[in-house]
């Protein structure tokens, strides 16, 4: 089956004569649970929810391993750490990576006697820094500057120093870029980004390669308590039939405006893995399906990308990305991520791109 076809018919149950074709959410703390507790998957609503099930068994398929939901792309890769790390374990994580993991990683991994290393996404693998290591973890595309490394052989050289991988596949997601078949022990995601692409929820998951660890990640889930709300996960489920037709649009959208971008003298430099002189672009073409919808430019400073940001008419500013509408923002606002005070992460949406070109080219020339 086609991955088109697949995100439309993915987690839908068998024909009920007058059943509904995804049906509702379930809100349920308590089910009817009489005698033995093992006869049903259904026992308290910590444990599972058959809208949970409907929307698992779906990335399942994409994802090629069995997936497991939380409340938040955070809460995901916390619950890979949480479960698979113990004290004197060594973690390797990308220098430029999502800030906030990183943060994570000095204020609470290492405080519990977990040992960090960073490695720039482009290094990888670096067989030096990955000696040893327990958990390695890799974000590509980069977020926010659109690095790559090459999958398959992070997980060779992870395997081979008796390491296991993970992959924030975030940007990508499984319609383009597929973790698990390329050797990956986990492949995690945000779906409060493109998965879900519309803005109105937070969600997390993570697929893992084998069951075992699958089991161990739902026994934390479980235990700890990091489950997902049923109506964020039915919108989820409602949202992915479009994921192929939003991916589409979004992507031709990106390297369109990637294209035009890089034709501008007030832009210094854009970052998109899927412009022929990028530096991501030969190993993004093997292993990507789509160069994804964000694209890094840097502007000559800060008052320059405020001004642009300010000027346009049709990129709403915000944080996030791989929603419909098209966003932007001056990533330094935040901090923590080693870039100009003009760089400016875009993600591009579903509109027309005539419009969404014209817009740029317009507010570019008000810097
Ligand atoms: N991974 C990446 C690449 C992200 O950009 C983000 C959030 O921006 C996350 C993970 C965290 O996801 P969430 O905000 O759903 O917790």
């Amino acid at each position: 089956m086609k991955p088109g076809t697949q995100v439309v018919r993915a987690g839908i149950p068998e024909a009920g004569q007058g059943e509904p074709i995804l049906p509702g959410p379930v809100f349920a703390a308590v089910y009817h649970l009489r005698g033995d507790p093992a006869s049903t998957p259904y026992g308290y609503g910590r444990f599972n929810n058959p809208t949970w099930s409907r929307y698992e068994d779906a990335l399942s398929e994409l994802e090629g391993g069995p997936a497991l939901l939380f409340p938040s792309g955070m809460a995901a890769m916390n619950a890979v750490a949480g479960a698979m790390l113990k004290p004197g374990d060594t973690i390797v994580l990308p220098d430029d990576g999502y800030y906030t993991f990183r943060t994570v990683a000095r204020e609470y991994l290492g405080a519990n006697g977990i040992d960090i290393r960073f490695v720039p996404t482009r290094a990888m693998p670096d067989a030096e820094a990955l000696r040893g290591a327990k958990l390695v973890y890799i974000e590509t595309p980069s977020n926010p500057g659109m690095d790559v490394c090459d999958i398959a052989e992070v997980a060779r050289v992870t395997h081979a120093a008796g390491g296991l991988l993970a992959v924030d596949n975030t940007t990508a997601t499984p319609l383009s870029q597929q973790p698990l078949a390329l050797g990956a022990d986990f492949t995690i995601a945000s779906d409060t980004k493109a998965m879900t692409g519309h803005g109105d929820l937070l969600l997390g998951h993570v697929a893992a390669r084998d069951a075992e660890h699958a089991a161990r990640l739902r026994d934390y889930r479980t235990r700890t308590g990091a489950i997902a709300g049923p109506m964020e996960v039915w919108l989820a489920h409602r949202s992915l039939p479009t994921l192929e037709l939003r991916l589409e649009r979004m992507c031709d959208n990106a390297q369109a405006i990637a294209e035009f971008l890089a034709a501008q003298s007030a832009v210094q430099r854009v970052r998109y893995p899927g412009l022929r002189d990028d530096p991501s672009h030969e190993i993004a073409k093997r292993q990507m399906r789509y160069f994804g919808p964000v694209v890094s430019f840097v502007l000559r400073d800060r008052a320059a990308a405020e001004r642009f940001l300010a000027a346009s008419e049709l990129i709403t500013e915000s944080t996030s990305f791989g929603g419909v509408h098209t966003t932007a923002e001056r990533r330094a606002r935040w901090g923590g991520d080693a870039i100009e005070e003009g760089f400016i992460r875009l993600s591009a949406g579903c509109e027309d791109v005539s419009d969404l070109v014209a817009d740029i080219d317009r507010a570019l020339s008000t810097i």
